[in-house]
């Protein structure tokens, strides 16, 4: 194993350094204040310094539940497990299926891959598309694993979202081969123009869906989440208590107090969507003017955008770009093999309207 590229980088680099490599949300959209006040509230509540239970505070599972209820999707608080971020939700789910075969996108989300080889899951990579996994591709290989993980939703670090047809047909495959499906979402919440219909809501006793508040509210807190049939849950629940008995109490109580008001937090989540639209479209108007050479797909919502420097080693230019004080990260990363290729992600959110103009302009002096 190797440590993750993106978090090296986000040591070694110093504060003059303009990074859209790491996925870090905007911190001026941070709800410090409304955080500020339900913190001190729940110092009044013994219960928020206790053990807790394992599955997680049962007034955060309901308000997760009632909000996939809301949407369509028939939830309870049992079919909830509060994680410490998705990250560790994707470990919970890698030791279940620890040595199993895997089929995944590819490019893929850099953390999930590592947790993967970390559990000794055999990963196979089937092309990703405008329009999501290659449907051939991934019936072929589902076939085989009965076990799949993708991100249906602004993926990392493509920004690729699936036409509903294709989430259509995951779902009829996976019920056909009587598989499981790892639907990992973090960026559902951060669309520009409609929320898509999770692939899990099809395929509910098939399924694992997993979310976190790392991108809609704050990453510090550590919270996400997995939804899945009360079954599942209550297995996985053995993993979760062996790793750290429960998530962090104070982070939920904090997380649970907050979301009391439904229309404060509805609000905020649309000030995220209007801001990185923002950004995003600032972003590509940049590429076209500074690195017309750079072909991309333009982002309908998430954090990335995602494209090709045709002929160009993007491996090899970052090493350039990082003595001239810019980063991102090279394609090639998010690959099985590594081989290098042109690719890029750019994350937009993070950086100022002046430092995305100037750190486009320094990438193309590197070129
Ligand atoms: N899944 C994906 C696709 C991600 O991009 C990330 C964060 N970069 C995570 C999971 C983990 O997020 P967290 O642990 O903060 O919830």
């Amino acid at each position: 194993m190797k440590r993750s590229f993106i978090r090296e980088i986000l040591e070694s680099i110093d504060e003059n350094t303009i990074s859209f490599a790491g996925g870090l949300p905007s911190e001026k959209l941070f709800p410090r204040e409304d955080l500020k006040t339900a913190t001190m509230k729940i110092f009044d509540n013994p219960k928020a310094f206790q053990y807790g239970l394992s599955n997680g505070i049962t007034e955060l599972r309901e308000k997760i539940a009632a909000r996939y209820t809301k949407e369509g999707f028939p939830t309870n608080k049992n079919n909830i497990l509060i994680t410490t971020g998705s990250q560790q939700a994707m470990y919970i789910l890698a030791k279940f299926y620890e040595s199993k075969d895997i089929t995944i996108e590819e490019p893929s989300y850099l953390g999930a891959m590592n947790i993967f080889r970390l559990n000794h899951l055999k990963m196979h990579g089937i092309k990703l598309e405008d329009d999501g996994i290659n449907i051939e591709g991934f019936k072929k290989s589902f076939k085989n694993t009965k076990l799949a993980y993708i991100i249906p939703d602004f993926q990392n670090p493509s920004a690729t979202t699936y036409s509903d047809k294709k989430r259509e047909e995951i779902a009829k495959i996976v019920e056909e081969e009587d598989g499981i499906l790892i639907e990992d979402s973090p960026y559902s919440e951060l669309y520009f123009d409609k929320k898509n219909i999770s692939i899990s809501s099809k395929i509910p006793k098939k399924s694992f869906h997993l979310g976190s508040f790392s991108k809609t509210l704050v990453p510090s807190l550590r919270i996400g989440w997995i939804r899945a049939d009360e079954d599942l849950i209550k297995s996985l629940l053995i993993i979760k208590e062996s790793i750290d008995l429960h998530s962090c109490g104070i982070s939920q109580y904090i997380l649970n107090e907050y979301l009391e008001d439904e229309v404060k937090y509805e609000n905020h989540l649309q000030d995220i969507r209007d801001d990185y639209e923002k950004k995003a479209n600032f972003f590509c108007e940049q590429l076209d003017k500074y690195l017309p050479e750079f072909k991309y797909q333009k982002p309908k919502g998430g954090m990335f955008l995602y494209g090709n420097l045709e002929g160009v080693d993007s491996f090899a230019l970052v090493q350039k770009c990082i003595e001239k004080k810019v980063v991102y990260v090279p394609g090639n990363q998010f690959y099985i093999d590594k081989i290098p290729n042109g690719e890029i992600r750019f994350n937009y959110t993070h950086s100022s309207f002046e430092q995305i103009e100037k750190g486009i302009k320094l990438i193309k002096s590197c070129l």
